[in-house]
C-alpha cells in the first residue's frame, strides 16, 4: 500500500494547546487588553491614549447594538429612516471588524514579543468564501449579534446574503489555502498567508442557451469591509532593466539590478480569526500601484498622457486572476504576477525577521518557514537568493544554505500540461538578475551531478533548464532543488510524485542520504465552514450526542458515534437533517434558477471544475444511458427506477473547448429529459451555474451520493470528496486521490468503487494502442443516440460538436492516447454502470444507507485541515502553537451589568 502518510491517530491531540471550555466571550465583564512587555508605556504624554485603549469592545447585546448604530450613521452616513438590509449588513460587519482588529493587532504584537518561529504560506490563489458568518462563529459572537440585530429589527440570516464571496482562486488549490488559513489560526499557529489581491476574481459563470458565458467578477463593486488597506505598507518591485557589476567596499565583485520599471506593492490585510482561540492571523494580499516617483523627463517633454498611461498600467498587474485550473499558460503578465507577489512577500517577511535587534542571518531557518503552494510562488527561491546576496551582501554558499532551509514546496498535480516552464527569453527580459541566479544554481547543481553520476542524459533530465522544444526554466525542478521538504497531497499522489513526476530527483535525494525530503501531507477541509456553517442541523446533532462542541476542533471525538450507527433515534434525526438540507437546496434552486426538484428523490451530485480528467463526460453518458433505460421501460416498470435528481456544476476555463462542449451536453440532456413526460417524473438532470464556495455550502449538505470519478492517477487529492462525506453523503468514485484514504477511514462498504487502478493504466493504454479496445454495447448505444442528434435540440452544429467528443473516444486505434480515449472512459464505463446499480440497490434499503452515511461521516477526522496543518507545522515548518493568553477580566466589583436593551431613539431636531 502506498503509505507515506505521517498521520498517526495516537498523536492527534489537537486540544493540547487549547482552552478547555468552549465559550470564549460568554462573560460580559469588560476585558482588559494586554500590557506591553516591560510594563505600561506611561510616559505622561500618552496616558490618556493608553487609558482609552485599555479595554476590548464589549460583546453584550447593548454594546453591540450601539456599535452597529454608530457605524451605520458615522461610517456609512446612513440615516435611521431608511436603513436597508444591505446597510445593516455593512454596519454589522464593521462592528465585527472592530473586534477582529483588536484580536488581530494583539496577536501580531504577541508573536513579535515572543519572537516565535513564523510560517508564511505563499499562494497565488485563495478561495475564501463569505467572511461574515465565519467571523461571527470563530469569534464566538453569533448569539450576541443575532440578538442585537433582532433588537434593531433585522434577521441576522437575511444579512448573510449581502456578504460577497471573493473568488480569488480557481478551485481546489485556492480553497485548500483558505481551509489551511482557518486551521492555522484555530491551532494558534503563527502562520500568515500571502497572495494577490486581484481586482477581478474568477469569472461569474452564466448559462445562456445551455452554454457557458463568462462575466467579469468585480467583487469590489461595493466596498469590502473585511480587508484593511495598508497605504503605509508598500514595497517596490522591479521589472526589466539590466544587471550591473560593481566592486563593493571590501573590493569584492557584486551584482546589482538597475533600470527597468518599478511597481509598488501595497498590502491589504484580511484578518483570519481562529475558532476557540484568541489568535487572529493575517492573509496579506498585494495590490499593484504606480510607484511614487514620476518620470519627470516624460512630463517635461509634454508626454503627459503617455506618462500617466504608463503609470496606470502598473495597476494591471494585479487586475485579473487567470482562469486556468491545472493548465499552464506562458503569459508574461502571469510571470509578472508571480514575481510581484513573491517579491513583496519576501521583502515583508524579511523586514519582520529583522525587527528583532541584533538578528543574525544564521537564525533565518529557525525563525522563518516558507511554504510554496504549487510552483506559482517558486520564484521565491531566486528572489530569496537575490535579497540575501545582492541586498544583504551574504556570500553565495550561506545564502543558498539559508534559502534551501527556509523554503518548502507542495506539488498539486502530475498532469504534464500543468507543469510551469517559463521561457528563458521571458525571464531574460523581465527578471535578468534572476536568470543569472538560476543559471548559477543550476551550474553548481550540474557539476555535482556530473561528479556523482557522470551520465549526461540523466543530468539533462535533472537540470533546471529545459532545452527542447524551447529553452525554459522548469519551475518544478527549481522548487524541488530550492526546498527542504517537498510534499504531495494524498498518499497515492505522493507515491506518484516519487516514482514518476520527480523520480530522478527522488533517487538523487536518496543517493545523498535525504530520502525523507519527500513527504505526504494528505489534504483536508475545515469542519468549521464545511459542517458548522454549511450544515448547522448536522453540527447540532453532533454536539447533542457528544455533549459539547469540542468535536469542532477535535474530530476524533466523532468516532465515538461509530457505536451508534444503528441507533434508531440517531437515524431519525439524521434522516430529518438530510431532508432539511435537501429542502433548503430545493428552495435555493427554485430561487436561483427556477428549477423544481423532488426532495424525495436521490440527490446525485458532481461539482468541481470541468476537466476531461475529472470525467463529467462519463457522468453525462451514464445519464443518457439511464434516460434510455427509463424511456424503453413500460409505464409499470418505470416506477421501479429509483427517482434521481442529478446536479452537475463547475466552471470551464474560457479557452477549454471540450470542457465547454461538455457543459452544453449536460444542459441539453437536462432539457430533453425535462421535455419528456415519460421520463421526467423519474429523472431530473440540471447544470447549476457559477459553482463557488457559497454555492458549495448549499450543495454539499444535500447530497446523497457525490461523484469523484477521475481516471486513477490523475486527481492529486480532491477535497470536495471530503466535504460531501462530512455532510453525510456517500461517494461513487475511483481508486484515486484522497478517495482511497476516505474509504480506508470510513470503511470499504461506505464507498461505491469502480474502474481501473492506477498501476493498471499503463498496460491498458498499451493494449489499447494495439487496437484491442472493446467498447461496451451500452456505451455504443449512447454514442449512437448522441450522433443521431437526440440531444442537439434540432441544432446540426451541436450534433457535430457532440460527435466530435465521442469520435475521439471511439477511435479504437488511438485509444489511450492524446487523440483517443486518454482518460479511459470507454474502459471504465461498464464498471461505472455496475457501481451506479449498487448505489440504487443500497439506497432502496434506507436503514443500511443511513447507517453507512453515519459511519463514514463520523470517521472523517483525518480530513480535517487541523490534522493536515498540525502535520505541516510539525514535520515541515517546525512552527509551534503560540496561543495568546486570555484577556483579563477587569476587576470592577460594583460595576452594574450593562442592560440588554436597544438604544432609545435619538431625539433630533
Ligand atoms: C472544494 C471546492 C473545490 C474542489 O473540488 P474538487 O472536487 O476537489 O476538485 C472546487 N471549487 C470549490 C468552490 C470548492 O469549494
Amino acid at each position: 500500500m502506498a503509505g507515506a502518510s505521517v498521520w498517526d491517530p495516537s498523536r492527534a491531540n489537537f486540544e493540547m494547546h487549547r482552552k478547555s471550555s468552549f465559550s470564549l466571550f460568554s462573560d460580559q465583564a469588560p476585558r482588559e487588553r494586554p500590557k506591553p512587555a516591560g510594563g505600561a508605556k506611561k510616559d505622561g504624554q500618552h496616558d490618556k491614549l493608553w487609558e482609552l485603549m485599555e479595554n476590548y469592545r464589549s460583546n453584550d447585546v447593548d454594546s453591540v447594538q450601539r456599535d452597529i448604530v454608530a457605524h451605520a450613521e458615522y461610517t456609512l452616513a446612513c440615516t435611521r429612516f431608511n436603513l436597508s438590509d444591505a446597510d445593516a449588513y455593512r454596519a454589522a460587519s464593521l462592528a465585527v471588524r472592530d473586534r477582529l482588529l483588536e484580536s488581530f493587532n494583539d496577536t501580531s504584537a504577541y508573536y513579535l514579543e515572543q519572537d516565535v518561529k513564523r510560517g508564511y504560506y505563499l499562494s497565488a490563489e485563495y478561495l475564501m468564501g463569505r467572511a461574515f458568518q465565519n467571523a461571527l462563529v470563530n469569534l464566538d459572537l453569533e448569539p450576541s449579534f443575532k440578538d442585537a440585530l433582532m433588537g434593531l429589527g433585522f434577521e441576522m440570516e437575511d444579512l448573510f446574503a449581502h456578504d460577497v464571496d471573493p473568488g480569488l482562486g480557481n478551485g481546489g488549490l485556492g480553497r485548500l489555502a483558505a481551509c489551511f488559513l482557518d486551521s492555522m489560526a484555530t491551532l494558534s499557529l503563527p502562520v500568515w498567508g500571502y497572495g494577490i489581491r486581484y481586482t477581478y476574481g474568477i469569472f461569474r459563470q452564466h448559462i445562456v442557451d445551455g452554454k457557458q458565458v463568462e462575466r467579469p467578477d468585480y467583487w469590489l463593486a461595493s466596498t469590502y469591509p473585511w480587508e484593511i488597506p495598508r497605504a503605509d505598507i508598500t514595497y517596490p518591485v522591479r521589472f526589466g532593466g539590466r544587471v550591473e557589476d560593481y566592486a563593493d567596499e571590501a573590493g569584492a565583485w557584486r551584482q546589482r539590478w538597475v533600470g527597468g520599471e518599478i511597481v509598488q506593492a501595497m498590502a491589504y490585510d484580511n484578518p483570519i480569526p481562529g475558532f476557540d482561540t484568541f489568535n487572529t492571523n493575517n492573509l496579506r494580499l498585494w495590490r499593484s500601484c504606480p510607484a511614487e516617483e514620476f518620470d519627470f523627463d516624460a512630463f517635461n517633454d509634454s508626454k503627459y498622457s503617455e506618462a500617466v498611461e504608463q503609470r496606470r498600467r502598473a495597476e494591471d498587474l494585479s487586475a485579473v486572476l487567470y482562469p486556468n485550473d491545472d493548465k499552464w499558460e506562458g503569459k508574461v503578465l502571469r510571470l509578472k504576477q508571480q514575481y510581484f507577489f513573491v517579491s513583496a512577500s519576501l521583502q515583508d517577511l524579511l523586514r519582520e525577521f529583522l525587527r528583532k535587534p541584533n538578528r543574525q542571518w544564521s537564525e533565518l531557518p529557525d525563525k522563518v518557514a516558507v511554504q510554496m503552494n504549487d510552483t506559482h510562488p517558486t520564484l521565491s527561491v531566486l528572489e530569496m537568493m537575490r535579497l540575501l546576496v545582492d541586498v544583504q551582501k551574504l556570500n553565495w554558499d550561506q545564502a543558498w544554505d539559508l534559502t534551501k532551509r527556509t523554503c518548502n514546496y507542495t506539488n498539486h498535480t502530475v498532469m504534464p500540461e500543468a507543469l510551469e516552464k517559463w521561457p528563458v527569453e521571458m525571464l531574460e527580459e523581465q527578471l535578468p538578475r534572476h536568470l543569472q541566479i538560476v543559471g548559477e544554481i543550476n551550474l553548481r547543481f550540474v557539476k555535482e551531478l556530473i561528479k556523482m553520476y557522470g551520465d549526461v542524459p540523466k543530468v539533462q533530465r535533472l537540470s533546471i533548464f529545459q532545452e527542447e522544444p524551447f529553452k525554459a526554466i522548469r519551475m518544478g525542478n527549481l522548487a524541488v532543488l530550492g526546498s527542504t521538504k517537498v510534499n504531495g497531497v494524498a498518499a497515492i499522489h505522493t507515491e506518484i510524485v516519487k516514482k514518476e513526476t520527480f523520480a530522478e530527483f527522488y533517487q538523487y535525494f536518496c543517493d545523498i542520504g535525504q530520502k525523507d525530503m519527500f513527504v505526504n501531507m494528505t489534504n483536508g477541509v475545515t469542519p468549521r465552514r464545511w459542517i458548522h456553517v454549511a450544515n448547522r442541523p448536522l453540527s447540532d446533532i453532533y454536539s447533542k450526542y457528544l455533549g459539547s462542541q469540542k468535536w469542532l476542533t477535535n474530530m476524533e471525538l466523532l468516532k465515538e458515534l461509530r457505536k451508534k450507527t444503528e441507533d434508531p433515534a440517531l437515524h431519525k434525526e439524521w434522516a430529518a437533517m438530510k431532508m432539511q438540507a435537501k429542502q433548503h437546496l430545493a428552495t435555493w434552486l427554485k430561487e436561483h434558477m427556477g428549477l423544481e426538484v423532488d426532495v424525495n428523490s436521490l440527490f446525485d451530485m458532481q461539482f468541481k471544475r470541468i476537466h476531461e480528467y475529472k470525467r463529467q463526460l462519463m457522468n453525462a453518458f451514464y445519464l443518457i444511458h439511464r434516460y434510455s433505460q427509463i424511456k424503453r421501460a413500460s409505464p409499470q416498470e418505470r416506477s421501479k427506477f429509483q427517482k434521481r435528481t442529478c446536479l452537475i456544476g463547475g466552471k470551464a476555463a474560457p479557452a477549454y473547448v471540450n470542457a465547454k462542449t461538455i457543459i452544453k451536453l449536460i444542459n441539453n440532456i437536462g432539457q430533453v429529459i425535462k421535455n419528456d413526460p415519460d421520463v421526467s417524473p423519474y429523472l431530473t438532470v440540471a447544470f447549476v451555474p457559477n459553482y463557488s464556495v457559497s454555492v458549495a455550502e448549499a450543495i454539499c449538505p444535500a447530497s446523497d451520493i457525490s461523484q469523484h470519478i477521475s481516471t486513477a492517477g490523475t486527481e492529486a487529492s480532491g477535497t470536495s470528496n471530503m466535504k460531501f462525506v462530512m455532510n453525510g453523503g456517500l461517494i461513487i468514485g475511483t481508486m484515486d486521490g484522497a478517495n482511497i484514504e476516505i474509504r480506508e477511514e470510513g470503511g470499504n462498504d461506505t464507498m461505491f468503487i469502480f474502474g481501473c487502478l492506477e498501476d493498471e493504466v499503463e498496460s491498458i493504454k498499451k493494449k489499447a494502442e494495439g487496437g484491442h479496445y472493446p467498447i461496451d454495447a451500452r456505451m455504443q448505444e449512447v454514442f449512437k443516440t448522441i450522433r443521431a442528434g437526440a440531444f442537439s435540440l434540432g441544432d446540426a452544429q451541436v450534433t457535430s460538436d457532440f460527435s466530435g467528443l465521442i469520435d475521439k473516444l471511439s477511435d479504437t486505434t488511438k485509444a489511450g492516447t492524446w487523440e483517443g480515449d486518454k482518460y479511459l472512459l470507454c474502459y471504465d464505463f461498464p464498471s461505472y454502470l455496475d457501481a451506479q446499480e449498487r448505489v440504487d440497490a443500497t439506497y432502496a434499503d434506507q436503514k443500511t444507507w443511513i447507517k453507512l452515511c453515519i459511519q463514514a461521516s463520523v470517521s472523517m477526522a483525518k480530513f480535517s485541515t487541523d490534522r493536515t496543518i498540525s502535520d505541516y507545522a510539525e514535520v515541515i515548518w517546525g512552527v509551534k502553537p503560540a496561543p495568546r493568553p486570555a484577556p483579563q477580566e477587569k476587576q470592577t466589583p460594583n460595576a452594574e451589568k450593562p442592560k440588554a436593551t436597544a438604544p432609545q431613539p435619538k431625539k433630533k431636531a
